[in-house]
């Protein structure tokens, strides 16, 4: 009876997944465009949200993406609107596929659990899939272990890579999912991977913020925030403002206000997504960690509270230098490095601060591309997803080999392993102007 439902839901998602495509081209073209951000004409949007596509504000205007059919709604509301796509020439309107369920190429909740459940049956001896939290909407937050023998806990560095905090950011779930698969697949056929997944034990969490994903999937591609319903009515938490290192050290870097793209939580940890992230990390020993966002084409290390350096400033550096170089030449692209709150933006209670501050271990908050907003800001075309991953590769490899030589058996400083590192908050940092937040 079971199998007979279980069958029946399988064959039900495989058909929908065939039928669903050929939906989504009967789509008109569409434009993306773009009105004035004002709060009458909001209020009107707010109301029409679950009809336009509205992808993201920039400087004063909203951009929405719109067909026909939208174009005349907002001819009957009178609400004026500029033709934008022609600025956009990396979005092709087409294949954003926002709104209205389909995500295209990119991986739903649902696709991500699927994949990762194969890759364990496929790699049984190899990948271990393991919840580490539920959701405020009852979804898991998944994690896929990575290692020969991967049943034990054996005395090897930890590696730990994280993706979408941020619901928006996509491609940030992709290139994690991606490390996990090349990982599992070349064991056989490639020496130094096999040495890499011998010697290290590799954690991934593509996706810890699924009920945001699905949201941007669903109702809102620009969400950013989980889902918390606050105290005021308003929605979401930022994930990556709620851990518990310098959370609402001030209101620049992350923010009191419910309402706000960057609200800190109402309290350290208050969110289950940093809780599940909190308690993987506390439970093992973590040598080094890296956690994906978009957009930027930067590595930025700690600190992002405060402009003043770590004191591994120097070894943060080198690291993110060599990782950098490593990625250029793949497809040429340039990853800018260094501090998060001199190179980007102060930030607060996110989750790099979090593990160097407690640990000290070399974190990374990796800015996938494009590398600004007029190439596609947030939006990543489905074939941008290979290249991504393979220019992150090199990174991610040697960041787990710099851990094996480190830390690794006969690295010889296991009196070094994972030593906890105080900082004290010294200083008030100056105001700095936000742009896109993206970390
Ligand atoms: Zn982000």
């Amino acid at each position: 009876m079971k199998s007979r439902i279980i069958i029946t839901a399988f064959l039900l998602v495989a058909l929908s997944s065939l039928f669903l495509p050929l939906l989504a081209h009967e789509d008109q073209p569409r434009n993306i465009i773009s009105v004035e951000k004002n709060l009458r004409l909001e209020k009107k949007l707010r109301t029409l949200a679950l009809e336009l596509d509205l992808l993201f504000e920039w400087e004063g205007r909203i951009y929405i993406l719109a067909d026909d059919d939208d174009l005349r709604t907002l001819d009957r509301l009178n609400i004026r609107y500029v033709n934008e796509s022609y600025k956009f020439p990396a979005l092709n309107p087409d294949q954003l596929r926002a709104q209205g369920g389909l995500n295209g190429a990119y991986h739903s909740y649902q696709e991500l659990a699927a994949d990762l459940g194969i890759l364990q049956l496929s790699y049984p001896r190899l990948a271990r899939l393991f919840k580490i939290g539920t959701t405020l909407e009852n979804r898991k937050i998944l994690a896929l272990k990575i290692s020969d023998n991967v049943s034990l806990d054996e005395d090897e560095p930890e590696v730990l890579f994280l993706g979408c905090h941020h619901a928006r950011e996509w491609i940030s779930v992709e290139v994690p999912l991606l490390l996990a698969r090349y990982l599992l697949e070349n064991y056989a056929a490639d020496a130094r991977i096999r040495r890499i997944v011998n010697q290290s034990e590799v954690w991934v969490v593509p996706l810890v913020n699924p009920d945001g994903l699905e949201y941007t999937i669903h109702y809102y591609r620009y969400w950013r925030k989980n889902r918390r319903l606050n105290a005021d009515g308003t929605y979401g938490a930022d994930i990556n403002r709620n851990y518990g290192y310098a959370w609402g050290y001030d209101s620049t870097g992350s923010s009191p206000e419910p309402a706000s793209e960057i609200y800190r939580g109402s309290a350290p940890f208050s969110e289950p997504e940093t809780q599940a992230v909190r308690d993987l990390v506390l439970g093992k020993h973590f040598q080094a960690m890296i956690t994906y966002h978009s957009f930027s084409q930067d590595i930025l290390y700690p600190w992002g509270y405060t402009e003043i350096p770590t004191d591994k400033n120097q070894l943060l550096d080198d690291i993110a230098a060599n990782m950098s170089r490593l990625m250029q030449p793949v497809n040429g692209r340039v990853y800018k490095y260094g501090e998060a709150g001199a190179l980007l933006y102060l930030t607060n209670g996110d989750a790099t601060d979090w593990t160097f501050g407690t640990s000290g271990i070399p974190s990374y908050t990796f800015e996938l591309p494009p590398v600004d907003q007029l190439q596609g800001g947030f939006f990543n075309a489905e074939q941008d997803i290979g290249p991504i991953f393979n220019e992150n590769l090199p990174a991610a490899l040697y960041l787990i080999e710099w851990s094996i030589q480190n830390f690794g058996p006969g690295a010889g400083q296991p009196q070094e392993r994972n030593k906890r590192a105080v900082f004290p908050y010294k200083t008030k940092a100056p105001e700095k102007q936000a742009r896109f937040q993206d970390k």
